[in-house]
């Protein structure tokens, strides 16, 4: 990007203003490239003031933002030789902070403002607007609404021909070309309810990050778009494609996949909240690969597959391993079809525990897959599966029942009632007949209801709050207690706690891990905390593994621990001997 001579990289919004951006450092441009776009500006990009310089007649901004000046030593000459040139309405100058004389010398020579760094790109925004609108009645910019992706129908053919020349081009110059699939993971979940427009608002907000992420000669195109230089891809609605040429080394493409999903990274506004949205990223590079055009994007769609299901965090390179690999998943699958009638599923039991009495309160149900062949499998890994599947429905009703038999035979048994803890999929949540079902179950089992609580997780909240907050009602009518999973993971918004009919907050343990070490942890564990103890609810601390956490917990004045400091998930045979013993030892004076 840094060679290229500036272009407008922003969306096409021609009222809008446009500001030239020559911010030395890529990192600094990028994030107030992505603020500034989403403040509704057109954005053109400049890698220092000399090439800003040189665009100017050409591009005409109504803004130009240079530095900063302790970065750029030509960005102070530059102001300076502004004034002959006919000088954009407002010259902004970056500075670091406290560097008066550079503020100085800038005005001495023609910049309009100043800015200091840290400075985000929102109030960059701000200033410029009151500054355009004091130096003329400029219509502020209203927000981009325009897709950046290039309307106008086209096929998967004008792809595949620019895609073969970027080919052919780069291997002639003994160089690589690839292609980078980005695909968007839960985009239906999050997008639930939310209609067109509101989906297509987020799609392009997605490619206007993607844009900032890669350089400007690299090809982007859209499926269904007839212009030869679309940019972007979309390939089923939340799938993205990116074209790179004139690659050095193939390694350079993970840095751009990288790159992209640091810009990911921030909080998305999906229907006037905001979000996060999670990328999986697969690339293809050739000849690395020998592959056809068609063969290099399927590959790379391949590899975007497995990084979603594998839910990797980096981006993924397509090596015919991953073939071997989304063959053994798809394995799994038609064994977990078949897994429920073949009874390979059971419950482990987890207590939870008072911290003040030591007296075991509460169990949480783990399912536990056996396989005849692999053993035991996590459910972090084929929960998710069931979740995608729709398995998890029937899988769900088994948990359910089994839970709740078991709950209700050691209570026949003469144990003190204890309630008994069932994770809840958001998949389940959406599913209709789910409160029939639980209703149904309750009602065969004989358990009552106030014996029964689900754990729900943060994601349920993202969209379509107020369908959640009627579904939660209905059970909390019924007498099930309802808590939040993984408390701290999910949701920024605290907001929702006050409008759910929540029971319990139940702190996730990657808080609880560092908690006798790290004072960031120990300061959020205790706003939690606090602001429980002020909404009247209650809170379990999960994964607590260590005396001194439980030491901590105690002063905090957390009710309840669960973790392997007390057990671990036990079969229901063990837990009942759990229940007849005396305090568990962590608790013993
Ligand atoms: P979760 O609901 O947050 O469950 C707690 C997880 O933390 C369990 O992992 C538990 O074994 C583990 N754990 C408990 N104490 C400690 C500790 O002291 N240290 C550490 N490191 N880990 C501890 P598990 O059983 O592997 O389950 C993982 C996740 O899978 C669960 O997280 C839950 O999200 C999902 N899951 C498990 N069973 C079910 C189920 O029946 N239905 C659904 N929908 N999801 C389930
Ligand atoms: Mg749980
Ligand atoms: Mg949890």
């Amino acid at each position: 990007m840094d060679q290229s001579p500036p272009t407008p990289a922003g969306p096409a919004q021609r009222t809008a203003p446009l500001v030239l951006l020559a911010a030395a450092q890529a990192a600094l441009r990028a994030k107030l490239h992505l603020e500034l776009e989403r403040a509704g500006w057109r954005v053109a990009l400049a890698a220092d003031a000399a090439a800003a310089l040189s665009a100017l007649e050409r591009l005409e901004p109504d803004a130009l933002v240079l530095g900063p000046a302790d970065a750029d030593p030509a960005a102070l000459a530059a102001c300076a030789s502004l004034r002959r040139r006919g000088a954009p309405r407002v010259v902004l100058l970056l500075t670091a902070q406290g560097d008066t004389a550079a503020i100085e010398r800038a005005f001495d020579v023609g910049a309009t403002e100043f800015a200091a760094l840290p400075l985000g790109g929102v109030e960059l925004a701000l200033r410029l607007r009151f500054a355009l609108r004091g130096v003329a009645a400029a219509a502020s910019p209203e927000p981009a609404g325009e897709s950046a992706l290039s309307p106008g129908p086209s096929e998967i053919g004008g792809l595949l021909s620019q895609l073969r020349v970027a080919m052919e081009q780069s291997a002639a110059k003994g160089r690589h070309a690839a292609v980078l699939c980005a695909e968007l993971v839960r985009f239906k979940e999050l997008t639930a309810g939310q209609g067109e427009d509101a989906c297509e608002a987020l799609l392009a907000d997605v490619a206007r990050r993607l844009r900032v992420g890669i350089r400007d000669h690299d090809v982007l195109a859209r499926l269904g778009c007839a212009a030869a230089d679309v940019r972007f891809a979309r390939l089923r609605g939340d799938e993205f494609c990116v074209m790179l040429r004139d690659v050095q080394d193939p390694s350079d493409v993970a840095k751009v996949g990288q790159r992209i999903l640091d810009l990911m990274a921030e909080p998305f506004v999906v229907g006037g909240r905001e979000t996060c949205l999670a990328v999986s990223i697969g690339i293809a590079c050739f000849p690395d690969l020998a592959l056809s055009a068609e063969g290099l994007l399927e590959a790379a769609e391949k590899a975007a597959y497995c990084a979603k299901q594998e839910r990797a965090a980096v981006p993924l390179y397509y090596t015919p391993a991953l073939d071997h690999r989304a063959a053994k998943r798809l394995a799994l699958e038609v064994d977990l079809r078949h897994a429920l009638e073949r009874g390979q599923f059971a419950l482990h039991y987890q207590p939870q525990v008072e911290i003040q009495s030591g007296r075991i309160v509460g169990a949480e149900a783990l399912v536990r897959w056996f396989h005849p062949e692999r053993g035991r499998i996590s459910p972090l890994e084929f929960v998710p599966l069931a979740e995608e599947t729709g398995l998890i429905v029937p899988l769900g009703e088994w948990i359910l029942r089994e839970a709740c038999r078991q709950n209700k035979s050691w209570q026949q048994a003469g144990f003190a009632p204890l309630r008994i803890s069932v994770n809840l999929s958001p998949v389940q949540f959406r599913q209709p007949g789910l409160f029939e079902s639980v209703e149904r179950v309750l009602q065969e089992t004989g358990l009552d209801a106030r014996w029964l609580e689900f754990e729900i997780t943060e994601t349920l909240f993202m969209s379509r709050l107020d369908a959640a907050i009627a579904q939660l009602k209905r059970f909390r009518d019924m007498g099930v207690h309802l808590s939040v999973d993984d408390f701290g993971t999910g949701y920024s918004s605290l907001s929702y706690l006050k409008r759910l009919p929540l029971d319990t907050i139940k702190i996730d343990q990657s808080f609880i891990r560092e908690l006798a070490t790290s004072s960031a942890d120990s300061a959020l564990v205790t706003a939690i905390i606090l602001m429980c103890r002020s909404l009247k609810l209650s809170v379990v601390a999960e994964g607590v593994e260590t005396r001194s956490q439980l030491a901590l917990l105690r002063i905090l004045q957390c009710d309840q621990i669960q973790g392997y400091l007390v057990s671990r998930p036990v079969p229901a045979e063990e837990f009942a001997g759990l229940l007849s013993g005396a305090v568990p030892q962590a608790f013993a004076a």
